[in-house]
């Protein structure tokens, strides 16, 4: 294992003795565990509950149920969420190719080999790697890292990867540091959800080091 990646090892251990357990997505059909992901791009969390409660209101929150709905309908639905026509036409895409090649459930897809489940997700319009990611790992419990702008922050400030660095090659960070766990699969969910919480807390735009659980491991350069 490399150091950078033995390192955010000790970066999940540190978040977790800090924040516990974030149990995301708990009680959730994968279908609308997916349905979340999609709506989450570039939106806080907050929007996108709003989003499903009149998801949940128009009886939208099924394959059938989404289905249903005019395009320009479930615009209107989603509007919390923001970007709502590229949105409601990758959660129509999403539906539509679900029903056709997966026989309209989720776990015909997550018998899938992961790449190459992620594979037939990233042909779907408007579903990026991260999207992609999420859904692997929070509705179809696959070992898949997810990278988002908050880990991006982390590891660059604390030099763990440049700043150049793609997505692909941060994904093979977290993956390297979390391969070798027997627990692999709830380790991603946690560390990605322990992630989202430093910085949320914390690793935001500008920094608020003082009292971060990763703050002892901030490089000598950065603390000046
Ligand atoms: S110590 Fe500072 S740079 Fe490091 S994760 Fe916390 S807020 Fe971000």
């Amino acid at each position: 294992m490399s150091a950078s990646a033995a390192q955010l090892r000790h970066y999940y251990r540190d978040l977790f003795a800090a924040y516990g357990p974030q149990q995301w997505w708990p009680a959730q059909t994968p279908f609308r565990v997916a349905i979340g992901a999609i709506l989450t791009q570039n939106t806080a969390w907050t929007a996108v509950e709003r989003s499903i409660a009149n998801l949940r209101s128009a009886t939208a929150l099924t394959l059938s149920g989404l289905l249903r709905q005019p395009e320009e309908t479930l615009r209107e639905l989603i509007r919390p969420s923001g970007h709502i026509r590229r949105k409601a036409a990758t959660l129509l895409a999403f539906a539509h190719w679900l029903k056709r090649e997966h026989r309209g459930s989720l776990k015909y897809l997550a018998k899938l080999p992961t790449e190459e489940a992620r594979h037939q997700l990233l042909a779907i319009h408007g579903i990026g790697p991260e999207t992609a990611d999420c859904i692997l790992l929070y509705a179809l419990n696959h070992p898949a890292p997810v990278v988002d702008e908050y880990l991006r922050r982390v590891v660059t400030r604390h030099h763990l990867a440049s700043e150049g660095s793609s997505y692909t090659d941060l994904r093979q960070l977290v993956s390297e540091a979390f391969e070798k766990s027997s627990e692999q699969t709830q380790q991603l969910n946690e560390f990605h959800a322990l992630i989202v919480q430093v910085g949320k807390l914390h690793c935001r735009s500008k920094t608020n080091c003082p009292g971060c659980p990763l703050e002892k491991y901030l490089p000598v350069s950065n603390t000046n």
